[in-house]
């Protein structure tokens, strides 16, 4: 085909893709669109909402409000980009009272999925429904439908594949979907919520709930009921919510809400603020856990920084910042910081690794199955004469007393301050060390059996292992299928010791069958090592001689990582002098 030069390369992009370039911006997961659904259901002044997901939203998210309604006309433009009822001219952009006004949502989102929308003015006589389809809007049709709207998507992404393969797993994507739901039930006091998820109820709020109910219902009555009210208003600007004691301040933000004028947001100011507030409180690495809500004229606030408008920009920062501050510091000074030590026992914080393994599950000893449980008891040695090295002798003076507490929790002083060690904790970090050190040094040694042990288990455990036997079997872990429910330990490496058999083998079944993926050698042979450190361990409950204390502290000295045991529970807490002086006051 011969180039057409006279037609002109540059193009006036076509609607349908100009929306779905629109939704990159607008639409990024299933909690996106939940947000811009509830938005505007509470832009058309609903007072109960449902909100039904499924497939963590992927496959189904439907609002359904008793609202304003729409009219035919009104569904005729629904869909169509940059219609929106809430915003006329540009001047109006300085007073927005409205949560959306851009009025590329509804555009965005009918471009990248299957959307509906039903709905029926209270003065109407039925009701009326469009459709989008990945961007084709059909025609308006007359519908039975209550007074309100409902707003249906399906099938996310499904004509953007590549946005699809983004997605993450329904609990992830259900996660996200729902925290977008507890702040928006939070910042929407007045307004009832109802959230299912494949069916199920996920939670609600009545409509008369006022904050602190909420957050009991969503969060806990610890939390509700440690929590401490803040009021303060200044030149037109009101603060009022809910702040916690800085024991409750987490790793994360996921208890830390800011609404303004009824908006979800997160705002580095606000949080730099809230972090400043409880300075010298609380380990300034943690966020303060608080729910607050600023009002305030539209006028002193941009909203319109950001397509999903979670960022706002405040005209007048430096004099509402001394402002907020002082009112929140005097707030978090009455919160109750007198539990006692509680507050001063900041644990170390878990390592990245611990998080890492979470596709593990979780050795919880209810899981097991009772023979496990009697194997633990037995393969546990009575002391630590097995794993842990002789001492090295320590020069007298440089040796602190230890005192051991209720069996399980060793005290001692330390040059700035003391530190408490959780026994078993330290204890399995120096087993799993050593055990490592060893096979990573040599050989697997495998104690053959010339008859082997022969375990039950399920059918479908079975068909799991058979899968794995060769990469089993380079661990050390010799097994045969005997039967269509039987397996045959044939060999087993001699630091798993043959007691252990039937417990391991059950544990290996439930990491195979819960990881997401294949383990690799190593991953499993880490997993077993793991569990065997558990079992050859010093439990909570011992009572220990004080050469036993002395060696496991001395062990535990010349590793490089002793701060958490192979899980990631930290295996000591500190006191620092500081910290001590705090707690007297002393300073
Ligand atoms: P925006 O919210 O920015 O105006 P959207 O694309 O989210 O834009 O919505 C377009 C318009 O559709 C809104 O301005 C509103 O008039 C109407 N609308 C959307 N959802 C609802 C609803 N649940 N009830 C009544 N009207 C709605
Ligand atoms: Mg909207």
């Amino acid at each position: 085909m011969t180039p057409d030069t006279s037609a002109a390369t540059i193009r006036v992009l076509p609607e349908h893709v100009l929306n779905q370039i629109a939704a990159g911006e607008v639409v990024e997961r299933p909690a996106s669109v939940v947000k811009e659904l509830v938005e505007n259901a509470l832009d058309a002044g609903a007072r109960e909402l449902t909100v039904e997901l499924e497939e963590g939203g992927v496959k189904l998210v439907r609002v359904s409000d008793d609202g304003s309604g729409m009219g035919p006309e009104d569904l005729a433009l629904a869909f169509v980009a940059h219609a929106t009822s809430k915003l006329a001219e540009v001047a109006d952009l300085a007073h927005i009272g409205t949560l959306g006004f851009r009025g590329e949502a509804l555009a965005s989102i009918g471009s990248v999925a299957r959307a509906r929308i039903v709905s029926r003015r209270s003065a109407d006589e039925h009701g009326w429904s469009v459709e989008d389809r990945g961007g084709t809007v059909g025609e308006v049709t007359a519908a039975a439908a209550p007074r309100g709207t409902t707003l249906e998507v399906r099938d996310l992404f499904f004509n953007v594949p590549a946005r699809r393969a983004f997605l993450k797993r329904t609990a992830t994507e259900l996660g996200r979907c729902l925290d977008v739901l507890q702040r928006l039930a939070l910042a929407q006091v007045g307004t009832g919520f109802v959230v299912t998820h494949d069916g199920g109820r996920v939670f609600d709020v009545e409509r008369d709930m006022d904050l602190v109910a909420r957050v009991r219902r969503l969060f806990g009555v610890e939390l509700a009921a440690a929590l401490v009210p803040v009021a303060a208003e200044q030149g037109g600007i009101r603060l009022q919510g809910l702040l916690a004691p800085p024991r409750f301040s987490r790793s994360d933000s996921a208890r830390q809400m800011w609404f303004l004028n009824g908006r979800p947001l997160k705002d580095r100011v606000l949080t730099r603020c809230l972090q400043e507030a409880y300075r010298g409180f609380d380990d300034a690495r943690r966020q303060p856990v608080a729910f607050l809500s600023l009002a305030m004229p539209p006028e002193l606030v941009d909203v319109n920084v950001h397509p999903t408008k979670s960022e706002v920009r405040f005209r007048e920062e430096r004099r509402l910042f001394p402002f907020l501050l002082g009112a929140l510091r005097a707030a978090v000074a009455r919160t109750d910081m007198a539990t006692p030590g509680g507050k001063l026992l900041v644990p170390f914080p878990r390592l990245p690794d611990a998080g890492a393994r979470s596709a593990w599950p979780s050795a919880r000893a209810g899981d097991r199955p009772r023979a496990a449980e009697l194997e633990v008891r037995e393969a546990a040695p009575p002391a630590l004469a097995v794993p842990v090295p002789l001492p090295l002798p320590l020069p007298a003076s440089a040796r602190a007393p230890v005192l051991q507490v209720a069996a399980t929790y060793l005290v001692r002083a330390l040059p700035d301050g003391l530190e408490i060690v959780d026994q078993h904790a330290l204890h399995e970090r120096v087993t799993y060390e050593r055990l490592k050190a060893g096979l990573r040094a040599g050989a697997i040694a495998v104690q053959r059996e010339l008859v082997p042990e022969l375990i039950e288990l399920a059918r479908s455990e079975v068909l799991v292992l058979a899968e794995h036997l060769t990469a089993l079997e380079k661990l050390g872990i010799d097994l045969a299928v005997f039967g269509p429910t039987t397996v045959a330990v044939h060999g087993l490496p001699v630091l798993l010791k043959r007691r252990a058999g039937a417990a391991l083998v059950r544990e290996l079944v439930a990491t195979l069958e819960g990881g997401e993926r294949l383990p690799d050698p190593g991953a499993l042979l880490d997993h077993v090592v793991h569990s065997m450190a558990c079992r050859r361990s010093v439990m909570a409950g011992d009572e220990l001689a004080p050469e036993e204390i002395e060696a496991l502290l001395e062990a535990a000295a010349r590793l490089d990582h002793d701060q958490t045991c192979p899980h990631g529970r930290p295996t000591r807490v500190r006191l620092t002098l500081a910290d001590l002086e705090r707690a007297f006051h002393r300073r």
